[in-house]
């Protein structure tokens, strides 16, 4: 009871690597090399949490998690992101926008020691028209000899510009203290999931994989609901589509059916795209086309898919134009590339001739299944007693860590926290997660598991 007990409270937290649906989010703008990047790491890096198996992490999202006084919401990094050069002005404003359409809150990096730009100005107009709140971030002051830096920032006309350092965190207090002060409750941008009606699908995958043709395939089957479910407000990007009597949402369809800014800021627009498609979804379809060489492009939306914390099924489209050449490089690949990830159901079909579409929803029901599972405390421990009585972690410098208690603290996906003796390795992570999917059938959903050490 006394463990449990913990985990209500705040030594725990364990959140989703993505975006979270329905917290408040919060965009970073501005120039190139103004900072943006590095007042992101430092805002998560103030997320205190227990040590966390999260495999794979890599800077390909642009949407994070992040926290200050118990205030959580989900941050927007548009840098790292490459800016035509060429059209400077055009493209970082053209990127912020999209960043602030779906932002509740902006905070605009300038970097202080250079003053502001027309680049800046034009940025500040773009905001101005938004009218979403702006916090003005004076970066590069690191010292307070630089201060009379940022003051000049207030011919911006954004108000007082918050003199920081992200460099050395000088000022990042008095900045997120601010941003609090504006940031709503709850987002006007990003929407809870529903805890009920049609279970909500997203189809994703790099551009021509398929996944118009794919959702015009199932609409074509099935039949569009046009009218909205009585007393729910929908975004109208969404479809709701039957299929064999059952109603699914398809999320963000609008972003799939019209093909918008696929040239400029591509990558950040539709890594963003997917991003924000995955955060309203309980499900990802991650389409790969399965007649050409898998590509890097693929592996990173299914990491994207994974770090999102949703079920997942992977569809092998195109499937009428594989031979048979083509499909034992194919096996390899998938041997090669997502051996990781062998517990997500994979699909073969065309989604031109309509072959084996029949069995998508099949392959949704089990992953969302899973996606929701629960294990009781009582049943979870006496598995954690089984495994670890008979393969116990390898004695380290003399001692052996052991694991005392386990519990799982949320379902979609799974969650579990492993309370220890001592640090338990990675590779012992890895065979616990095995052991739980041998054992309880998650298959199509991700699971995490944090240990937290107890001395
Ligand atoms: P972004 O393109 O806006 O994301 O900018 P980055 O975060 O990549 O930073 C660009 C450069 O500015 C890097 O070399 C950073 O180390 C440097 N930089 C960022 N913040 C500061 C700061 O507060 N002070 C100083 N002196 N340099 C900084
Ligand atoms: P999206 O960008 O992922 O929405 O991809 P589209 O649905 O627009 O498809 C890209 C191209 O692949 C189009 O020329 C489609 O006709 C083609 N395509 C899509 N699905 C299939 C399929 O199952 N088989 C074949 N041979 N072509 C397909």
């Amino acid at each position: 009871a006394d463990d449990l007990a913990l985990l209500q409270g705040d030594e725990v937290e364990t959140t989703s690597d993505g975006g979270e649906a329905g917290l408040p989010v919060v965009a970073i703008v501005g120039r190139p090399n103004v900072g943006k990047s590095t007042i992101v790491n430092r805002i998560i890096g103030y997320r205190g949490a227990v040590v966390q198996d999260t495999p794979g992490v890599t800077r390909d999202r642009v949407a994070y998690p992040a926290e200050w006084n118990g205030r959580r919401f989900t941050l927007v990094d548009t840098g790292g992101w490459e800016v035509d050069v060429a059209g400077l002005d055009a493209s970082v404003a053209a990127q912020a926008e999209i960043a602030v359409e779906r932002a509740d809150v902006v905070i605009l990096v300038v970097d202080a020691t250079v003053g502001a730009t027309d680049t800046d100005e034009r940025v500040v107009q773009m905001l101005r028209r938004s009218g979403k709140p702006v916090i003005l971030a004076a970066n590069k002051v690191d010292s307070r000899t630089q201060e009379s830096d940022a003051a000049m920032l207030w011919s911006l006309g954004l108000g007082e510009p918050y003199p920081v350092s992200g460099l050395h965190g000088r000022g990042s207090g008095d900045l997120l203290d601010a941003l609090l002060e504006v940031l709503p409750e709850v987002s006007a941008v990003a929407n809870p999931l529903p805890a009920d009606g049609p279970r909500r699908v997203a189809l994703v995958g790099r551009p021509n994989v398929g996944k118009s043709s794919l959702l015009n395939q199932l609409a074509g089957e099935g039949r569009v609901v046009v009218n909205e479910i009585a007393g729910t407000t929908r975004d109208p990007v969404d479809e709701l589509i039957e299929i064999h009597g059952r109603d699914w949402w398809f999320v963000d369809t609008a972003g799939i059916r019209r093909r918008v800014h696929k040239a400029e800021g591509a990558d950040f627009y539709a890594v963003l795209r997917t991003q924000q498609a995955l955060e309203k979804a309980e499900v990802a379809v991650v389409l790969v086309d399965a007649s050409e060489p898998m590509t890097e492009q693929d592996v990173r939306v299914i990491q994207l898919a994974i770090d999102a914390g949703r079920a997942l099924v992977i569809v092998f489209n195109k499937w009428d134009d594989v031979d048979e050449d083509r499909r034992l490089f194919l096996a390899r690949e998938i041997e090669q590339e997502l051996r990781r990830i062998e517990w997500a159901p994979m699909i073969r079909l065309s989604a031109k001739t309509g072959w084996h579409t029949n069995r998508l929803t099949r392959a949704l029901d089990v992953a969302l299944d899973s996606w929701d599972t629960r294990i009781p405390t009582g049943r979870l421990n006496a598995f954690l007693g089984e495994i670890s009585a008979a393969n116990p972690h390898p004695v380290r410098g003399g001692k052996q860590p052991r694991i005392l208690f386990g519990t799982q603290i949320s379902a979609r996906p799974p969650r579990f926290v492993l309370f220890a003796t001592g640090f338990i390795e990675h590779q012992y992570r890895r065979f616990i997660e095995r052991k739980l999917r041998e054992n309880f059938e998650f298959e199509g959903t991700p699971i995490e598991i944090s240990v937290c050490v107890r001395e």
